[in-house]
């Protein structure tokens, strides 16, 4: 491909890609670059000098086994939607997964296999064609196995679990430059701490047979925030202790719209049995006044779609988490102050995912290290802006929103935060894995002696 830049191209890489003709690549001084460059978090000072992609898993070993051998730092991209931009280094090497994303569902009908660069927009649609589905996240263009390795919640998460727990299998490019089918520990490690052990190549999930859902938005009558966020939880407490079917995933969010803030709930019921779904959006449309509702009968990939539209495109600005065990009144009231504060601008934004205590992965499991194994919601505060001008209020207020929620009741907080959504400096590992981290950092001194993997999530 381009040569005219190939002098910021470390010379050995330089010779080993012309002589493998079939891996793409693309320098700063390449027409194609700013689109394949392009990833969630707008970091414009943070350019590779270089993005190569494999088109298969092959390729993808013989060129990590080359930057292994030569002492070439890299990092991996997937999705691009780290919130934090760790899939880059600036005048480093990016190896781009993205070619390789295929969905392959085994013979048997039970399983999928998925490459580490496909994303959640490549694997429903396609499962979808045979009547499957499997557990996915939100938003199309995020990376799978990205989104998987790291925790993984989503719309199905009461129901198939998180994307953590779908990792039946995984092939893995080694610290060695080998491929290797991960064995029990390494499965173990990556169910959590992902790529800090290797290059995922493929990971085989579990697929469901789901063609039809009920889902859309409802918006709520939003005039005074703070009420209806207080009455909607009021009266949603009450439904859970009733009991709610795990086919119902009910998401909480804040966005701005042109007629100012609305408190939305993303209503998805993913079992075929639609009349009971019908009987549900009954009782959560009657917890508070309705101003609108686009729930109807759609399938999975079209709610993809839909529910897409509703995230910023990429962003300039960061992210905030923390996980709470239930919404208190006095989480309540300090989800109602600072949505009301909260900037108009359209890239701002509040969501909540809930894990309910019947996940299955709301139970502590020796297969993996993913920490949070109880109810909880995990909480999602969106600082950005397209205005400079505006940045530094709307920064204050995401560190002011995270603070207020972290001064609630210290017992309804979880130790371990989101570590896809916390921003590295703020991360404690040790605190992050527990009692995990020593089998981590041995399994890090043992399998990735040389730090091959250091640029990746997590640190050790
Ligand atoms: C708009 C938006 C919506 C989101 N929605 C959700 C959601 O609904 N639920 C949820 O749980 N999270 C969500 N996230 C968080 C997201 O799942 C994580 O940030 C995830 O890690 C992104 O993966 P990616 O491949 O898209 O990003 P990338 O930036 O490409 O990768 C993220 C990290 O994973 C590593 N990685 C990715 N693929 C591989 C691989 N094959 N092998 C080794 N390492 C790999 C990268 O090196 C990097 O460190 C969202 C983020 C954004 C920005």
């Amino acid at each position: 491909m381009d040569s005219s830049n190939a002098q910021a191209i470390p010379p050995k890489l330089q010779g080993f890609l012309s002589e493998h003709g079939t891996i793409e690549w693309v320098t700063p001084a390449s027409p194609e670059y700013a689109a394949i460059r392009w990833a969630f978090a707008r970091l414009p000072d943070v350019n590779p000098c270089v993005i190569v992609r494999p088109p298969t898993i092959p390729e993808a070993v013989t060129l990590v086994a080359f930057l292994i051998a030569n002492g070439i730092p890299f990092t991996v991209r997937a999705g691009g939607h780290d919130n934090f931009g760790r899939s880059f280094q600036d005048q480093g090497v990016t190896l781009d997964l993205r070619l390789i994303n295929h969905v392959e569902i085994d013979p048997s009908g039970e399983t999928v296999r998925i490459g580490g660069g496909a994303l959640l927009g490549d694997v429903i649609p396609k499962l979808h064609e045979q009547g499957l589905m499997a557990a996915t996240g939100t938003i199309s263009v995020v990376g799978y196995v990205g989104w998987a390795l790291y925790g993984g919640y989503g719309p199905y998460s009461t129901q198939f679990g998180l994307g953590v727990d779908q990792i039946r299998a995984a092939k893995v490019i080694n610290a060695q430059g080998e491929l290797m089918d991960a064995d029990a520990d390494l499965l173990r490690a990556i169910r959590g701490a992902g790529g800090a052990f290797g290059v995922i190549a493929e990971i085989t999930v579990p697929v469901h047979c789901l063609k039809k859902i009920l889902a859309g938005i409802l918006f709520f009558e939003s005039s005074d925030l703070p009420a209806v966020i207080r009455q909607y939880n009021h009266g949603y407490q009450a439904l859970s202790a009733e009991g709610i079917p795990s086919a119902l995933n009910l998401q909480q969010v804040v966005i701005n719209t042109p007629t100012g803030k609305a408190f939305i709930v993303l209503f998805l019921w993913g079992s075929p049995d639609l009349d009971t779904g019908r009987i549900w959006l009954d009782k959560v449309s009657t917890l508070a006044p309705v101003a609108f509702n686009s729930v109807q009968e759609t399938t999975p990939p079209a709610w993809l779609d839909e529910a897409s539209r509703l995230s910023p495109k990429d962003s300039r600005g960061r992210v905030w988490t923390i996980n709470i065990r239930q919404l208190t009144d006095e989480v309540v009231h300090v989800m109602g102050t600072y949505t009301t504060k909260m900037s108009s601008d359209p890239r701002v934004l509040f969501a909540t995912h809930e894990l309910r205590p019947a996940s299955p992965s709301a139970h502590p499991t020796p297969d993996s290290v993913f920490p949070c194994r109880e109810g909880h919601y995990m909480f999602e505060i969106i600082g950005a802006t397209d205005t400079p001008e505006d940045l530094d209020a709307i920064l204050a207020w995401g560190q002011e929103f995270q603070t207020a929620l972290a001064r609630t009741d210290p017992g309804n907080i979880l130790d371990a935060p989101y570590m896809s959504l916390s921003a590295p400096e703020e991360l404690d590992t040790t605190k992050v894995f527990g009692e995990d981290y020593e089998f981590l950092a041995e399994l890090k001194r043992t399998r990735d002696p040389r730090g091959v993997f250091d640029a990746a999530i997590p640190q050790f």
